[in-house]
């Protein structure tokens, strides 16, 4: 039997109502966890490792380096086959993301989460683990990354978002759809998420702030981070990443700074790309020293500019260089 090791982090998938308190808190071990499976133990053999039981708001890009850290070297061990990370939906797609930059080995990595507390009434937790660890421990899975994996339905961690605030099926991938799915009796893929890059930073030093672009801003909000010390700035703009023109004049002196700025879009899919030639278009963006983001949410592409300042820091001043890796 395939041995699969689950990381707990927390989540409502580990919370239960507290009545003192008045809604969920964390309140269920990663031994309990595992133990509220029905035919877990039929699936895979299964280790637990507990790293946090915090809600995912407080997951921060450093925590999740270290996720990645302490995985790596779980999967190095032979008789690992993958792992499971169980976590909060609200933060699960930046954590899959993030695990995915730094994810070399073949072994998959399914991160799973639920949109009902362990106490609820119809917990979608239980059957959320099963098949996270049914998708890690198969040999579908392996060589295709990261995962997230709830509702029977497998995310590429680069396309996956949460959608809704509450439903169990919050999780798509837009415009591309799931990757695949999981049944009682086998895990399908019908598609493979093509395209991955892995970084190798030592440590994860870069700082990156996002900034959107609503109606009628101005650059004040640019100036704040290069004043506070961002090593680079990720621009949300409107569709093709069309931003207000107020803003361009921040965007070239943070350049000067030696901030890289990167150009993402507001909109659910597709990428910017300077269709346009007015003030504000992503061409202006470009002509005052902005590189241009691809198909990544704007919080991905923040956590992929992390990555990769950390790795290579002279990237914030070589904009062409910079933007063959962050549009792909
Ligand atoms: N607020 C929770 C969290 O992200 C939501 C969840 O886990 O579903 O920790």
């Amino acid at each position: 039997m395939k041995k699969v090791i689950v990381f707990t982090t927390g989540g409502t998938i580990a919370m239960k109502y507290d009545e003192e308190k008045g809604g969920l808190v964390p309140a269920v071990s990663g031994e309990d966890l595992a133990a509220a499976v029905p035919g877990l133990s039929e699936v895979a053999e299964v280790e637990v490792r507990e790293f946090s039981n915090v809600a995912s708001c407080n997951m921060t890009p450093q925590l999740m380096f270290r996720l990645s850290r302490a995985i790596e070297k779980a999967l190095d061990e032979e008789d690992a086959a993958g792992a499971v990370v169980t976590h909060g939906t609200d933060t699960l797609e930046e954590t899959a993301y993030m695990l995915d930059l730094l994810h070399g080995s073949e072994k998959p990595i399914c991160v799973v989460g639920a949109m009902r507390g362990a106490s609820d009434t119809s917990a979608d937790g239980p059957a959320n683990i099963w098949c996270a660890v049914k998708v890690a421990s198969s040999d579908e899975a392996r060589g295709k990354g990261v995962f997230a994996v709830l509702n029977n339905t497998i995310h590429a961690a680069r396309e996956v978002r949460k959608t809704h605030s509450a439903n169990c099926a919050t999780f798509e991938s837009p415009w591309w759809g799931p990757v695949g799915y999981c049944d009682e009796d086998r895990v399908v893929f019908r598609r493979a998420p093509v395209g991955r890059r892995v970084f190798h930073p030592a440590e994860l030093t870069a700082r990156v702030d996002v900034i959107q672009a609503q109606s009628g801003i101005g650059r004040n909000y640019i100036d704040f981070a290069v004043r506070d010390g961002a090593n680079g700035i990720v621009v949300e703009g409107f569709g093709r990443g069309n931003i207000p023109p107020a803003m361009e004049e921040g965007i070239s002196d943070a350049v000067k700074a030696g901030v890289a700025v990167v150009i993402s879009t507001r909109a659910f899919a597709g990428r910017p790309y300077e269709s346009y030639a007015y003030p504000g278009s992503v061409g202006d963006s470009k002509r005052h020293g902005a590189v241009r983001g691809g198909e990544l949410s704007a919080a991905k592409t923040r956590l992929k500019l992390m990555v990769i300042l950390s790795e290579h820091p002279e990237l914030a001043r070589m904009p062409s260089d910079l933007e063959k890796l962050m549009d792909d």
